[in-house]
């Protein structure tokens, strides 16, 4: 015994375990496990990146202000009010260090996003878990599980791994009702995905207890790079800014984000795509007696019969060189979480299923 022991909480948190990546053997394996842009990054960030190399030896800004700048361009947003992390996920950590401790709460939902735990408990704070209704996010469970001690708010909007949204009322009723002095944080990482939806930008500019993150790792094809950025009042972006340390984001990444953002043309095209295949494996899994929830998101979660027949799903898909993901650790045992590929992804996983089901008569 050294008597040396991490703060309480840590040894709560499960390691995370991500999509799988490949399967042994399968040059000609698909992964549909991580819902990663199929059309890649824009290849105006791949020449963004190139040239970065010739920068490997300085040290990367440390105010991200050019990032902030194209970002605050193209969403019509105060690059002031914007802070950079690597990934989303960093941001929700920051989150949660600065303003979860001991004592304090922080809520989601039931399905929700990994990493609201994981922050939560590092922070040496208590996971406080609301049911949804029906796989979607439940308002009033929400605001019935906050109390005085409720620091943080998270929910996924459209959530992961269930795909489904909520509507600008709904959220309006959730910032209204969160507790005075907890911060609701909208979590966009699947946002451009649903049509017409700001990501909760509008809510996030008018309102002190609102913020909203956003990532470069699903629409933008650059998951690799670990880019994700939040949007709040400025006294709450000034705090995560202090957390956040001089150099977190590394110069070829803040160089491969700012070509991104600024590729409309590519992004236009990846969003026709997927919302164009979305409804088509939606339906193709319907077809062959898969149901799932209508999708805002660059993924479908097909419901089975039961966590049996989802396992062996998955088993039957690996067999045919196709990785999708169990979402079991989501309290989802009886799904599988597809991400939407290109057309030929979408039916060669359509076909797989296909097979699958009539092998089981
Ligand atoms: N929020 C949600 C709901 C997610 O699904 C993810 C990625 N799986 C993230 C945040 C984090 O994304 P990243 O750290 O890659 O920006």
């Amino acid at each position: 015994m050294t008597g040396i022991t991490p703060q309480p909480g840590i040894l709560d948190i499960e390691l995370y375990v991500s999509g799988q990546s490949s399967i042994a053997g399968r040059e000609d394996a698909l992964k549909l496990s991580s819902n990663e842009n199929p059309f890649g990054p824009s290849p105006k960030a791949v020449e963004a990146l190139r040239r970065s190399a010739h920068e490997l030896h300085r040290y990367p800004s440390t105010d991200h202000g050019a990032l902030r700048a194209a970002i605050g361009e193209v969403h019509g947003l105060d690059p002031d009010r914007i802070v950079c992390g690597v990934g989303s996920d960093e941001i929700i950590h920051f989150l949660c260090q600065g303003y979860a401790g001991p004592g304090d709460e922080v809520v989601y939902t039931e399905h929700g996003f990994s990493m609201y735990r994981i922050s939560a408990l590092a922070a040496g704070a208590t996971p406080v878990v609301a049911p949804e209704r029906e796989r979607a996010v439940d308002v009033d469970a929400l605001l019935a599980a906050c109390t005085a001690r409720t620091k943080l708010v998270f929910i996924a909007n459209p959530a992961n791994p269930t795909g489904t949204m909520i509507g600008g009322d709904a959220l309006a009723r959730l910032a209204d009702g969160v507790p005075e002095g907890a911060i609701l944080v909208l979590d966009g990482a699947y946002a451009e995905f649903a049509d017409g939806y700001d990501g909760g930008a509008a809510l996030a500019e008018g309102r002190e207890n609102v913020v909203m993150l956003r990532t470069f790792s699903k629409l933008y094809g650059l998951g690799g790079m670990r880019v994700g950025w939040g949007y709040g009042p400025r006294a709450i972006v000034d705090v995560l800014t202090r957390i956040r340390g001089p150099f977190n984001l590394s110069g070829p990444a803040l160089a491969a984000a700012e070509a991104a953002v600024r590729d409309r043309a590519f992004v236009a095209k990846c969003l026709a795509e997927n919302a164009r295949m979305r409804a088509w494996l939606a339906e193709a899994l319907a077809a062959r007696g898969v149901p799932s929830d209508p999708s805002s998101a660059n993924f479908v979660l097909a419901r089975f019969a039961d966590a049996k027949e989802a396992e062996a799903c998955d088993a039957w898909l690996k067999e045919a060189g196709i990785i999708v993901r169990r979402v079991g650790g989501y309290g989802l045992p009886h799904c599988l979480r597809i991400t939407v590929g290109d057309e030929s992804a979408c039916r060669r996983v359509a076909h797989a299923i296909g097979q699958f089901r009539e092998a089981r008569g």
